[in-house]
């Protein structure tokens, strides 16, 4: 927090956000019925292709691939939502780059399917065998040995990652990479959640804390009350576009310097951070991982970060601030 009275004489924000914008009040039908032509969809592929920005309009004219006596009207309709306009010429907005973005992905695509493949790593949680499958752009990772972290009838049994990928995440990669990289991704989505912002949308990103009061894991590893593997659960949301995530509370705490300066301390641990939490090269490191709650008025949840050689305990609030850090010897 900055106290107003020490400033050094720099400017107090500017009220100006204070009304806030509302980006639901532009409409999208607009924007969508814009897009449904062909020569539109060819002068943003022009625009996504071109290294001249902003482009004059007799070249974008000559570049976009669509024969048409109607381009100086195709093009004005894109103007606004999705190019913009300057003297010299016309670019992409964002909106516009989203777009482009969206189809090169292969978002719009058929559809890549992709029944179980053996991937060639193990579970996070017990080592065991793991299998794969992509659908309706969702990557479904699952043990064939235990019951991964979830046991609903939502996910297939064994499952401890399902996340969207867009279909160029599996291009020219063997299953052993795209889970690599869906873990890269994964982390680069939650991180911001973790710090209140939506990757998506950038709007603001809400928490809620769920905690299974009688948690009681069995021989798969998971919980017959809340049918997860773990006791406590952080559920982010945006409240804006909706976009959501959960994770154990321990997942942002790998983040926090105490514990990535404890693992570098007391083990061989060289990751970058965020490192990714579920990947079998990391799996030593978060397997013991254990979450308790201490108190519920104030919430408290303690979470142990054990290593042979020392303990890291670290408890946390209900906004995941931390609230103490010891080491204490093993037990
Ligand atoms: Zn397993
Ligand atoms: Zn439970
Ligand atoms: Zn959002």
């Amino acid at each position: 927090m900055t106290d107003p009275d020490d400033r050094d004489g720099r400017p107090a924000d500017s009220d100006a956000l204070k009304e806030p914008f509302d980006p639901r009040t532009v409409s999208p039908d607009d924007a969508f019925r814009v897009l449904g032509n062909r020569t539109r969809l060819s002068i943003l592929r022009a625009l996504w292709n071109t290294d001249e920005e902003p482009l004059p309009f007799a070249e974008l004219e000559r570049e976009t691939a669509v024969e048409t006596d109607n381009f100086a009207y195709h093009l004005d309709q894109l103007v606004g939502h999705f190019v913009r306009r300057s003297d010299d010429g016309y670019a992409l907005r964002y909106a516009g780059e989203t777009v482009m973005r969206s189809i090169v992905a292969g978002l719009f695509s058929e559809g890549a399917s992709l029944d179980w493949l053996a991937v060639d790593s193990g579970c996070p949680y017990c080592d065991g065998s793991i299998e794969m499958r992509y659908h309706d752009d969702q990557l479904t990772v699952r043990c064939t040995s235990c019951g991964g972290v979830v046991g609903n009838d939502e996910y297939p049994p064994g499952t401890f990652m399902s996340y969207g990928v867009p279909p160029a995440g599996l291009v020219g990669r063997s299953p052993s990479a795209v889970l690599e990289s869906a873990h890269v991704l994964y982390d680069s989505k939650i991180t911001p959640m973790m710090n209140g912002v939506c990757p998506e949308c950038a709007a603001t990103v809400d928490h809620s804390i769920r905690i299974c009061d009688s948690h009681s894991v069995g021989e798969d590893g998971l919980c017959s009350s809340c049918d997860t593997r773990f006791s406590v659960w952080v559920d982010y949301a945006c409240e804006l576009c909706a976009y959501r995530r959960s994770s154990p509370p321990w997942f942002s705490l790998l983040t926090e310097a105490s514990v990535i300066a404890f693992y570098h301390e007391h083990s061989d641990f060289d990751r970058s951070v965020p490192f990714s939490k579920l990947t079998r090269r990391n799996a030593p490191y978060v397997r013991s991982i254990s979450q308790s709650v201490v108190s519920r008025e104030p919430l408290r949840i303690r979470i142990e970060f054990p290593l042979e050689t020392a303990v890291l305990r670290v408890t946390i609030d209900e906004t995941l601030e931390i609230r103490s850090v010891e080491r204490v010897d093993p037990a």
